[in-house]
Order: structure tokens, then sequence, then C-alpha cells
């Protein structure tokens, strides 16, 4: 089966974002050039990262992980096992019994940046049920990407953004009937609320950044009884007047500085 979804034409040697998985039951993102690769998130099996990269596991400069859940973290020790280093909050590797002296393991310091490869990582504290990090990832080929996930909001903003991937869970309107018709439990409500982006603080969130130098808005993590993809992709483009996609399996998007 051929599970790719081209909705460009990348020109080989651009940097791209390749979507492995988004959503509640595993995450997993390749900002991947022709000869270097960070791995967002490792919630999907080593040979899913394999077989995107054709093999070539040279080009692996590292992996970033948000937080502890499975669906962000489940797969971290077989990637260490591949010798990938991992950079991390170090509840993340206490949840997997990782020690934290391991040489793979590269625990987040607040206010500290990291490098793996030619990408420069700044982890920013997010805000969930479990200690979790955004990250903003610079590279020469890419610019300024910010990647945010599993947090109910955010109060920074961020200079100099080229792309973004960021968290669009729920909406609440949805949410509010799919409890009113029983499909959703009510204690549902305050636990989404402070724990995952509802769509309109989304829009905050990006409406309070310059968004002057924004290719593309990928958006992520919608839940998959309360979100409704169409209407999120047309709010964010009409909020923003930016290229939007919502993150699917298999989606390649070029994530350029320059991709003419
Ligand atoms: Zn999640
Ligand atoms: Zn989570």
């Amino acid at each position: 089966m051929n599970c790719s979804l081209k909705v460009q034409d990348i020109k080989t040697n651009n940097m791209r974002i390749i979507v492995l998985a988004s959503g509640s039951t595993g995450n997993g993102y390749l900002l991947s050039s022709e000869n270097e690769t960070l791995i967002i998130e490792a919630g999907v099996k080593l040979s899913r990262v394999k077989k995107a990269l054709h093999f070539n596991m040279s080009t692996i400069a590292g992996c970033i992980t948000t937080h502890r859940h499975k669906d962000h973290s489940g797969y971290i020790k077989e990637y260490m096992g591949a010798g990938i280093t991992v950079l991390a909050n170090s509840d993340v590797f206490n949840a997997h019994s990782i020690p934290l002296n391991d040489w793979r393991v590269k625990v987040i310091q607040e206010g500290h940046g990291y490098k793996m490869g030619n990408f420069k990582i700044l982890p920013i504290p997010a805000y969930h049920d479990v200690p979790c990090h955004a990250f903003l990832i610079d590279h020469p080929r890419s610019g300024m990407v910010l990647f945010m996930t599993d947090t109910f909001m955010s109060e920074h903003t961020f200079p100099g953004l080229n792309h973004i991937i960021i968290e669009a869970n729920f909406a609440d309107d949805i949410l509010e009937e799919n409890i009113r018709n029983g499909s959703v439990h009510p204690s549902m409500r305050p636990r989404l609320m402070q724990t995952h982006m509802e769509i309109s603080t989304t829009i905050n969130v990006l409406k309070a950044n310059d968004l002057t130098n924004v290719i593309n808005i990928v958006l992520s993590h919608l839940s998959s009884g309360n979100s409704d993809e169409e209407r999120f992709i047309r709010e964010v483009r009409e909020a923003t007047g930016k290229l939007v996609f919502a993150a699917k399996k298999g989606m390649e998007l070029d994530f350029s500085i320059n991709p003419y």
C-alpha cells in the first residue's frame, strides 16, 4: 500500500516535514533534508522512521520528545537502542526508567538551547498534565520552526517564525454537543480544557505572533471526535492568511525557508 500523501512537489534537496502520525494514537514527524533529519516525537515504531528515510539512518541527527505520554514517547527505548540521541525533559526518561547519565540522553534544562547536527533547538515550557515542552527549531534550510502540542495555552511569542506545527485538538462547541448527546462523558471537558489546545486558543496563539515570514501552518493532534478538520483549516486560514494543513499520516510538505 502506498500511503504517501503528496500535496506538493518538493525538490529533492529541500527541507521537508514528513508526518508519520499525529493524534492520540501516536505522534511522529521527520524534519528532513537530503543529508540531515530531526525526529520529532517518539510515538511511532522505528521501522516507520526507517521506511520513511529509505533506510538511510545516517541522516538522523537526533530525536526530540515533548512529554512522557505514550503517543509521544512510547518508542523512545527502541530509538535509543538504535543509537539515536533523545532530547527530552527528565520526566520522560524517568517514566521509561532510562538513566539520565546514558550517552544517548540529553536532559532539558530550562532556558538552555541544544544542537543536534545543524538543528538548533530551544525547548519552551508547555502546559499539560505532566511536564511538557514545545520546541523552537532553527536550521539553515528550514528557518525557524515552532512545534507545539499537548498544551492548553502558550504565554510566549516567538520572533522570526517560518513554519509552525501547532495543536488544534478540539472545538468547545463540538465537545459540548458530544457531551449533550452522551458520546463524551462530562468530566472530559474540564480535563481537556487544562491539557489540550482548543481551536480558538490555537488561533489566538498564532495571531499573537508575527506571522509575516511564516510559510506553512500545520494543525496537529486533532481529536478524533471533538474536532472538524475542514472547519479548523478554514478558520485558521481566514485568521492568518497563510497556507494551512491538517497533519495526516504520510503527508509531506516543503519546509524550506526558500521553497522555490
Ligand atoms: Zn498527545
Ligand atoms: Zn499528552
